[in-house]
């Protein structure tokens, strides 16, 4: 009797919920447009967004390096949620893929770091730890060197501003040890900067130091950066504090008040610190590689807006093997996965752009941001009639966004903004972009060739920088949701605008 009460009751309540269930559905038919767009912009989920990261994170894709077939492979999977979901080709012969020349090296695990010293007779050799102390140079040439240090300074040699640290050095043969970038930075003088500029890209010192003979460099930049130059014979490694501190051991010199005195004075500091190292790399080159940017468009609706362009850009490629795997899983996995997000959701919206939204997953972002140049360079739609480009570099580790650029493009920004007053409520922070420093960014490119642009990173979380550190641990999945669903409704704002001009309040 009791049983029979209990499987009654829940009959009885199994009818009123499917009722209560017919009638959502019925009232679904009278959501408003608002309501539906609403129901899209929430179906974008940091699980799944999290899930993209992985992916691309993974061991299958060995660092997503531009050239290599882990990268082209990377390119395919993104590629093919992109047809899923409609979004239709804009690269080389109806493909999603935008080819351009691109050289890369492959870096093995027979990498090392040795200090030779003297001792009695013979000497004693420290052997220095992979990442912790060195990382080697990721587009060194494989061989061997053993030689004497001589330190350089930032290894400039500039004779119109009376300024040449290799003035009155032999390094022929010999190791150079030197510092990232210039004396002068980009923010203490514009102007004055301009004339270092050129001298500021790891391209121009190592090919500088090997102009003067030297067979080696010690760089003094604890990261793994494949932005560089390759010349023949020429073996270098990245370097950390620890090895620096051994070398200025026993000189006579701090090597922060030598660093100091360069950047007041500017002038040279340069010596022979008569320590000898032995650099040994074993590396690969490939002249001939092959770089892609991969590209797809959800074309306007509108007859004549559809020729004006809104960019969604993030690079796919990372560091590659250097030699461990480099996940790159905020750098720039991140990026990619808000990118399949706002895709996913812009193709499925109630609401349809009128102009044409481009989405690019840059390649060679990590090697000179040369995906980039190549699209500024040669345009799939006319960079005039190209609104914007809304960048992301670093999206997935944090609680907070920045925004740089946004006080340049006040007008671009505004749309943003209004979406995450309205619907999403994070830290924004917004910033003025100089952009007279060496480009380090897809969106640097772009505002040079003219392009209005902005781009988000997210910080506020523990975050590591072009080491394998940088894998899923540091993933924070909500703020690529966040951003993904604020995104969303502002590009398609802006895309449905009767018109559009953020060049002409750009500050
Ligand atoms: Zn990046």
């Amino acid at each position: 009797m009791r049983r029979k009460f209990v499987v009654v009751g829940l009959f009885v309540i199994g009818l009123v919920w499917a009722s209560s269930w017919g009638a959502a559905q019925r009232g679904g038919q009278q959501l408003s447009e608002e309501q539906k767009l609403l129901q899209v912009m929430h179906s974008i989920h940091s699980q799944t967004l999290y899930g993209y990261v992985e992916e691309l994170a993974s061991d299958k894709y060995w660092g997503r390096l531009t050239g290599t077939e882990g990268y082209n492979q990377s390119a395919e999977w993104v590629a093919s949620y992109f047809k899923k979901w409609g979004v239709q080709p804009a690269g080389d012969n109806g493909t999603y893929l935008s080819a351009f020349p691109n050289p890369y090296t492959l870096i093995f695990e027979d990498c090392h770091l040795t200090m030779h010293i003297p001792h009695k007779d013979g000497t004693i050799d420290k052997h220095y730890i992979y990442e912790e102390e060195f990382i080697p140079g990721s587009t060194s040439d494989s061989g061997e060197v053993t030689a004497e240090v001589i330190y350089v300074g930032y290894g400039i040699s500039a004779p119109e501003l009376g300024f040449d640290e290799y003035a009155g050095l032999d390094v022929q043969g010999k190791i150079v040890l030197m510092e990232r970038e210039a004396p002068v930075s980009p923010n203490q003088d514009p102007e004055v900067f301009k004339k270092w500029r050129a001298y500021s890209f790891h391209q121009y010192k190592l090919k500088n130091a090997a102009a003067h003979g030297a067979r080696g460099m010690l760089y003094n930049y604890h990261i793994t950066n494949p932005n560089n130059a390759f010349a023949e014979g020429f073996i270098y490694t990245h370097i950390g504090d620890a090895v620096v501190k051994d070398i200025f051991s026993g000189t006579g010199r701090k090597h922060k008040d030598v660093v100091a005195a360069i950047r007041k004075e500017l002038k040279p500091r340069s010596f022979n610190t008569e320590k000898v190292y032995t650099i040994k790399n074993t590396t690969e080159h490939h002249t001939d590689g092959i770089g892609y940017n991969l590209v797809g468009k959800i074309e306007g609706t509108d007859p004549v807006l559809k020729d004006e362009i809104v960019i969604v850009g993030g690079h796919l490629d990372h560091l590659g093997r250097c030699y461990e795997i480099m996940p790159g899983a905020n750098d720039n996995a991140s990026a990619i996965a808000v990118i399949l997000g706002m895709a996913e959701a812009l193709t499925k919206s109630p609401v349809k752009p009128r102009r044409t939204i481009l989405f690019i997953c840059f390649g060679a972002e990590e090697q000179a941001v040369a995906g980039s140049k190549f699209y500024v360079e040669n345009p799939i739609f006319p960079l005039e009639k190209t609104v914007c480009l809304i960048n992301m570099d670093g999206v997935g580790a944090g609680d907070k966004l920045s925004a740089l650029a946004a006080q340049n493009y006040p007008d671009l920004w505004e749309y943003v903004k209004r979406a995450n007053d309205k619907y999403i409520h994070r830290i924004v922070n917004t910033s003025y972009f100089l952009n007279n420093a060496r480009p380090r960014l897809d969106a640097a490119r772009f505002m040079w060739a003219g392009v209005p642009s902005l781009s988000f990173a997210a910080y506020g979380s523990r975050s590591f920088y072009h080491v394998t550190k940088d894998n899923m641990d540091i993933i924070t999945p909500e703020i690529m949701e966040d951003l993904a669903q604020m995104l969303f409704m502002a590009i398609l704002e802006m895309a449905n605008q009767d018109t559009l001009d953020f060049r002409s309040t750009a500050k």
